[in-house]
């Protein structure tokens, strides 16, 4: 049984040291979660809810204790770990325990002339069982809790293998949620690396959600299919930032500043390629120069603090090597550009000008704080350039023009595309979140989200139980007459050729046997 050890990432300190699961005792766990499952998912929506707002109210009552642990062991800034880890999440759990039976209320069909025959039919969703939630690092703790609570609303257990990077966070997530009462076994966190991860996947549970990096994604997705266990993968990000000339400009710079440098840069959805209007594109870069400068970059948990630390050694390394790659290749870096020497995996905000279009900075996930700027010269050609991406997470395109950037909105192959607007919608648990192409598989969040945790079931019901049917044995000329009649009756053109059909029924029915 491997180790794993919780390193800051600010000052290099060892934190924690944990065995990680082996194969033996992710599947031990995954056996007292169905027992605890069992029960869980005969409660009421409202049942569930009550815990899992006494989870919300864990986290308010904890939330200094909680931001501190995530700026620590993650590295981002406290006013990050507040806004983007913890405030979700406590939004999610007000929306979906308000929601949930709303949302998964059963759903009547209707079947045409089969109603008019005595038939019924509605969908009910019910838990699918067991889920594992396999984490990232970036957002140790509104990722993975806001998934927890979903899939717990819905009725099922989970198991959940926090990242390697940040098991701290992910044991926590686990205790709080024992201290808001929630039933015992029915969450189970398994601490480890890949291996850990990959014994979940192996497992034969009855769903993974995955957020991570593409070339894991394809492995789990490869693992899972050995037991056909539907998977939801939550993957990477290139996201395009659009400016068009009429934006403000002073704004689209903040915002441009600030979504390619929150959290480090670490983000699914940060802004990783910039495209604006060539006409605006000198006065609009000097803008996000002169901003950059004005951050302020050092321990996450000094409350100053506008941009931490990476997370981990090999990002760090990732990002310095794209960036230099990029500037061999003819791009300038008009601020930032090499991480400087000393303790802490520390990279300084980065903006990059005449970049290669084909470089790794402008094609592959940075996640890192590096803002690539390029102009264009029409709408159509931005468009092109947003789209030309193996990705399709997140875009945003800013105009004052609200019309104009709607219509753009829809030309934009991306989950979700915003007008004056970028980044933050993951924290709008009400939206689904998730995109096409190499960004993922499926959706999180909103309804579309929590579909995923159920499975949907068709009760059909035929009250005329009295009656054979009509397909049903034996055949003869009378019974095909009688269907071809039927035909007729229901389908063809004109009242006349109907009645014709209603005849031919009336007459068949009294001769084919066995009705
Ligand atoms: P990663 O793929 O390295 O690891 C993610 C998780 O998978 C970790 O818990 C890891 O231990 C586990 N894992 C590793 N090998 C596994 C295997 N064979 N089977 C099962 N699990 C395995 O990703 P990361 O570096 O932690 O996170 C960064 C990536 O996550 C980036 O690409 C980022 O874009 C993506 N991300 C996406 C979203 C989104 O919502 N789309 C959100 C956050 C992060």
């Amino acid at each position: 049984m491997g180790t794993i050890q919780s390193i800051n990432p600010a000052t290099g300190v060892l934190l924690a040291e944990f065995s990680s699961a082996d194969e033996a005792a992710v599947r031990a766990s995954i056996l007292r979660c169905r027992v605890a499952q069992s029960e869980w998912g005969r409660r009421s929506f409202r049942e569930r809810g009550k815990i899992l707002l006494q989870f919300r109210e864990r986290i308010r009552v904890n939330l200094d204790s909680l931001a501190h642990l995530i700026s620590e062991e993650g590295g981002k800034p406290l006013v990050e770990s507040i806004s983007s880890d913890l405030e979700p999440v406590m939004e999610l759990i007000t929306f979906f325990a308000a929601n949930a039976a709303r949302l998964l209320r059963r759903e009547k069909i209707w079947l045409g002339k089969w109603s008019l025959l005595g038939r019924s039919s509605a969908v009910e969703f019910f838990p699918v069982g067991v889920v594992g939630v396999i984490a990232p690092w970036n957002y140790p703790f509104s990722i993975p809790a806001g998934q927890i609570v979903m899939a717990l609303l819905a009725g099922n257990g989970v198991i959940f293998k926090p990242s390697e990077f940040t098991p701290l966070i992910g044991k926590k997530i686990g205790e709080l949620f024992v201290e808001a009462g929630l039933p015992a076994d029915l969450l189970q966190v398994v601490i480890g690396d890949g291996a850990t991860g990959a014994a979940v996947v192996n497992a034969g549970l009855d769903r993974i959600v995955f957020t991570g990096s593409v070339p894991t994604g394809k492995k789990v997705m490869a693992a899972a299919s050995a037991h056909l266990t539907p998977v939801v993968l939550e993957l990477g990000g290139k996201d395009p930032m659009i400016v068009l000339k009429d934006a403000d400009l002073d704004l689209a710079a903040s915002a441009a500043v600030w979504g390619a440098f929150t959290n480090s840069g670490q983000v699914c959805a940060s802004v990783e390629r910039l495209y604006v209007d060539q006409s605006i594109a000198k006065r609009f870069t000097e803008l996000c120069v002169e901003k950059t400068r004005g951050l302020k970059q050092g321990n996450p948990l000094d409350v100053n603090t506008d941009v931490g630390v990476m997370n981990n050694e090999p990002q760090l390394k990732k990002v310095a090597a794209q960036v230099s790659a990029a500037i061999g290749q003819g791009a300038k870096a008009l601020i930032g550009g090499a991480a400087p020497a000393g303790k802490g995996y520390f990279y300084p905000p980065t903006i990059l000008v005449d970049v290669a279009a084909e470089s790794d900075v402008m094609r592959d996930e940075t996640f890192g704080p590096v803002l690539p700027i390029a102009s264009f010269k029409t709408e159509e050609e931005a468009i092109r350039l947003a789209n030309d991406s193996e990705f399709g997470l997140t875009a945003s395109i800013w105009t004052k023009d609200l019309r104009r950037g709607e219509i753009m909105a829809r030309q934009i192959q991306a989950g979700t595309v915003m007008v004056n607007e970028n980044v933050y919608t993951y924290a709008l648990g009400q939206t689904p979140w998730g995109g096409p192409k190499a960004s993922g598989l499926g959706r999180v969040h909103g309804r579309l989200g929590l579909l995923e945790f159920v499975e949907p079931r068709h009760i059909h019901i035929n009250r005329f139980s009295r009656m054979k049917d009509l397909w049903w044995f034996s055949y003869s000329e009378a019974r095909l007459n009688l269907l071809k009649g039927m035909v007729d009756l229901f389908f063809a053109p004109g009242i006349w050729r109907r009645l014709k059909g209603l005849a031919k029924v009336i007459v068949n029915a009294f001769r084919a046997k066995n009705l």
